[in-house]
């Protein structure tokens, strides 16, 4: 059992900051769970200033050893035992069900990289060898492989307190690719971050590696952020949350003397798509999985489906709205997130052209931090002329838009931004699923077929991302193997003596991985 500090770790140091306290607060009993002090400037430099320290030596750690780590992690984390699970349970109210899921996905992330790490394959390494004779001019030998960056800040969101957290996907991939993290912790579970804080510190240390390595700045203010992103050391930035947080983070990074990437996921109404024969042979299946996926975790998923587009269907509304009602209410993460949701559904239904299907007495919007599921419906005409109904309402809502043919189903496909995912459900009979995808892949990261978007396999083929708003670069993933490319860039080597070569483009090859040489794949040595 780990004595809970209640404060920041900055360098490989325990600090309580001079900043202003905040508090995390049981979403349930409404109870403060943990007080801290929020970190300021002076953190953020003296943990960058370490994090560029360590970095020097970090980046050019054997990849066993930097795989050995990153197994530690895991293992530290899973010895956190009931404690991680009790602690994140009192300040999101995600219940321990869940989170016992999201803490074998995190576990499960961060050994997926060690072994990625260990296999040595990630690097891309390619080889051209030279050509002395060739004329006019000699071509050089070049050769070039993925190297790590320096230091990268990470923001985690509060819907998803491990997978997307501290050590979520962004610290693991960062950490995998040889860079040192520092973490501006979620102002909504602090104590949550701290404990994972002390499995990275233990496994650290396990390993010998630098203090600087891994940093936990936490604070309510939103000046710590910036100070992070725009810090002189900071090489890139992953950020989980809103699309209004992202958007202004991504704003400062671009404005810095030295702008540098910054991966932001963010919102997503993931479209549902209904073509009419699937609705005609499945209706009540699609009905009672659209209603389960809607509903679980409050709504609180990126993945949540948040709009369906259908043929007009007066039967299906009716079912649907049944299984809405019939649906127990959940807890919201947090007073800000319920507020966002609140607000965001009565902005939507003041819209002349909305209606909302399931509303009976007992289910008004009474008590914002258990709201109502709530199912509502407008035409494709209202959806295609206002630009509001497409923003995410992060919360259980679904807004129905009801199409009169097939070509209007098309038409709001266009009209669509970028989405983490699309949903397609349709049978061979359906004609149109083919135009329908045509559209949607354009649009999205993952297009699910007769299915549900909530739900993101941990796999390497897996495409977390999408366009803009869904993420600020669509070629890149946050979840999966290649999710590592984020935080690594291409150097090319010419001429270099075979000595002084990264181990992966020596000539003897001595990890045996494929490589690029002379473009074929070889797994040779030269
Ligand atoms: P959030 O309010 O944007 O917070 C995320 C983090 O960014 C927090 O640490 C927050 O600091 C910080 N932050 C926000 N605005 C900032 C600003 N202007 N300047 C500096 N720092 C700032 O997001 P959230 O409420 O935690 O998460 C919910 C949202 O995340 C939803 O929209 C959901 O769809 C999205 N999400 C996306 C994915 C994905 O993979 N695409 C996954 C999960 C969630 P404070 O703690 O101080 O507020």
């Amino acid at each position: 059992m780990i004595t809970l500090k209640y404060q920041s770790y900055v360098g490989g140091h325990w600090t309580t900051p001079g900043g202003k306290p905040f508090s995390s607060v049981n979403p349930r009993t409404r109870e403060i769970v943990a007080t801290y002090a929020s970190c300021g400037a002076a953190e953020a430099e003296r943990a960058l200033s370490m994090a560029h320290q360590a970095y020097q030596r970090y980046r050019s750690l054997d990849k066993d050893a930097i795989a050995k780590f990153l197994g530690a992690i895991a293992g530290e984390i899973e010895a956190l035992g009931d404690q991680l699970l009790d602690t994140a349970d009192r300040e999101t109210g995600l219940g321990i069900p869940r989170l016992t899921g999201e803490r074998a996905r995190t576990c499960g992330q961060l050994r997926a990289f060690a072994q990625l790490v260990s296999e040595g394959q990630w690097v891309q390494a390619s080889i051209d060898t030279a050509q002395p004779d060739r004329q006019p001019l000699r071509r050089p030998d070049i050769r070039r492989m993925l190297r790590p960056i320096g230091p990268v800040v990470v923001f985690g969101a509060s819907n998803f307190p491990f997978a997307f957290g501290a050590v979520g996907g962004d610290t693991a991939s960062a950490l995998a690719a040889g860079n040192p993290v520092v973490v501006k912790g979620h102002s909504f579970h602090p104590a949550t971050s701290e404990l994972f804080c002390h499995a990275v510190a233990k496994a650290a240390e396990s390993c010998g590696l630098p203090e600087g390595i891994f940093s936990l700045l936490l604070g309510d203010n939103h000046a710590l952020g910036a100070s992070l992103v725009t810090h002189p050391y900071t090489q890139a930035v992953g950020f989980t949350g809103s699309l209004r947080g992202g958007r202004i983070l991504m704003d400062l990074a671009a404005s810095r003397e030295a702008p540098i990437p910054v991966y932001t996921e963010m919102g997503s109404i993931n479209p549902v798509f209904i073509c009419d024969d699937a609705l005609k042979t499945k209706a009540e299946t699609i009905a009672a999985g659209l209603s389960a996926s809607v509903c679980m975790g409050t709504g609180q998923f990126c993945t949540s489906p948040g709009i369906v587009v259908i043929r007009e269907n007066p039967e299906f509304e009716k079912m649907l709205a049944g299984m809405f009602a019939e649906k127990p209410r959940g807890v919201m993460l947090h007073a800000r997130i319920a507020s966002g949701f609140a607000e965001a559904v009565s902005e939507t239904m003041k819209h002349g052209d909305v209606n909302w299907l399931n509303r009976v007495e007992a289910t008004a919007l009474d008590d914002k931090m258990t709201p109502p599921n709530i199912l509502m419906k407008t035409s494709a005409a209202a959806f295609l002329a206002d630009p509001k109904l497409s923003e995410e309402m992060f919360g259980p809502a679904i807004l129905m838009v009801a199409c009169r043919d097939a070509a209007q189903m098309r038409e709001v496909a266009n009209h669509l931004s970028g989405n983490l995912t699309a949903t397609l459900h349709a049978t061979e009979a359906d004609s149109e699923a083919g135009k329908l995808l045509e559209i949607l892949e354009q649009k999205v990261g993952r297009v699910v077929f007769n299915g549900y978007p909530t739900g993101v396999e941990v796999v390497p083929s897996q495409q977390h991302g999408g366009p803009y708003p869904a993420t600020s670069v669509a070629s890149s993933t946050s979840v999966g193997a290649d999710a590592i490319n984020r935080f690594s860039r291409f150097v090319a080597y010419q001429d270099a003596p075979n000595g002084l070569l990264p181990e992966a483009l020596k000539n003897e090859n001595a990890y045996g991985i494929y490589r690029k040489v002379n473009g074929k794949l070889s797994r040779d040595p030269l």
